[in-house]
């Protein structure tokens, strides 16, 4: 039996087709666009990749996008100049800080810079305000990538209250703001992370699973238990013939994709656990399009709070 694919990807469009007459008609009324501010600094390629899409979905959806860059040598004062900038700077509505910041900004600088975007601002959920929102069950503005798996879920009618939900990863921006989600929504929850002892003992006892890890297939078919359903919020691009011979079967379509490009993305669930899950998300087309989709809708609610709060 194969999994279901859930497809984020379709969802995403769909959320656009609600989002864009949203924004056009914001513009109407405010004579300009909700506007985003994307900090970000340096050169690192999966980022530039990623700020990529999202000035393109945006820009698309009718939403003002500006890419603020710094060099890699930019000292932590640097980015939080450019951050207190977009605070207060009339046409941006929404600041995201571009992760991860280069080793030049220092230790902890990203806990930093998160706190320093104004909570107005916030389109991530990630400053301290909004993630305490979060905790306590009020938040106006959650985390992009989890907000994207819960609308996910529930678009594909898949049961959340009261199912086990087993969450790989603790970070800040994925594994910790899902459990609480989940949490939220009435599932029990447990977190998994790397001093997690019989990590595929408990991940099989979930009826959702979600790994947000950042290791290649680390999720086998021995961490599924039979029909549950499992989230791969994974990105890795895998350049290691050995690791690909371990994830692919001769045949397998992403075998011949590295063996054209040198490289191909994967998410941390094997592939074989397709043959175990009833649903699964796909690296790419399933988490990621929504995490974008996700952010922009939170630009849209700012700029709709802002407008409202200064009249104008
Ligand atoms: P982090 O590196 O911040 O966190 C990884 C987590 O995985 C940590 O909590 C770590 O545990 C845990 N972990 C590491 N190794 C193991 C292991 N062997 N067993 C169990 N747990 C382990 O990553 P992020 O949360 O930022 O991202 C996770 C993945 O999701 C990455 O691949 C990233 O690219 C992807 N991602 C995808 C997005 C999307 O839109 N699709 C958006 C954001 C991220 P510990 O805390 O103990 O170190």
């Amino acid at each position: 039996m194969s999994a279901r694919i859930l497809d984020g990807r379709a969802l995403a469009r769909r959320l656009y087709l609600e989002i864009a007459p949203q924004v056009a008609a914001f513009s109407k009324q405010y004579g300009r666009p909700p506007g985003l501010g994307i900090v970000l600094v340096g050169n690192d390629p999966a980022s530039e990749v990623y700020v990529r899409g999202k000035v393109k979905a945006g820009r698309d959806a009718g939403f003002r996008i500006d890419v603020e860059r710094l060099p890699t040598t930019a000292s932590l004062d640097d980015v939080l100049a450019l951050v207190e900038r977009l605070n207060t700077s009339n046409p941006h509505d929404g600041i995201l800080v571009q992760s991860p910041l280069p080793p030049s900004v220092g230790p902890d600088a990203e806990r930093t810079v998160f706190d320093a975007v104004t909570v107005q601002k916030d389109v991530d959920g990630f400053c301290s305000a909004n993630v305490g929102r979060l905790v306590q069950n009020r938040a106006v503005i959650a985390s992009g990538t989890p907000s994207g798996v819960i609308e996910l879920l529930v678009s594909e009618g898949i049961e959340i209250a009261g199912q086990h939900a087993v969450v790989i990863g603790r970070s800040e921006i994925v594994g910790k703001p899902m459990a609480l989600l989940f949490l939220h929504r009435h599932a029990t929850v447990t977190i998994c992370h790397s001093r997690t002892r019989d990590l595929s003992a408990l991940a099989r006892q979930a009826d959702i699973l979600v790994a947000a890890v950042g290791q290649p297939g680390l999720v086998t078919p021995t961490f599924v238990k039979p029909g549950a359903t499992v989230i791969d919020v994974g990105v890795n691009r895998v350049t290691d013939p050995l690791v690909i011979d371990r994830l692919f079967e001769e045949g397998h379509p992403k075998l011949a994709v590295f063996r054209e490009k040198g490289s191909v993305l994967v998410g941390d669930v094997h592939p074989a656990v397709s043959e175990v899950a009833g649903a699964l998300t796909p690296v790419p087309g399933g988490v990621g399009p929504l995490t974008i989709a996700m952010l922009m809708r939170n630009t849209l609610a700012t700029a709709r709070a802002r407008a409202g709060a200064s009249g104008t």
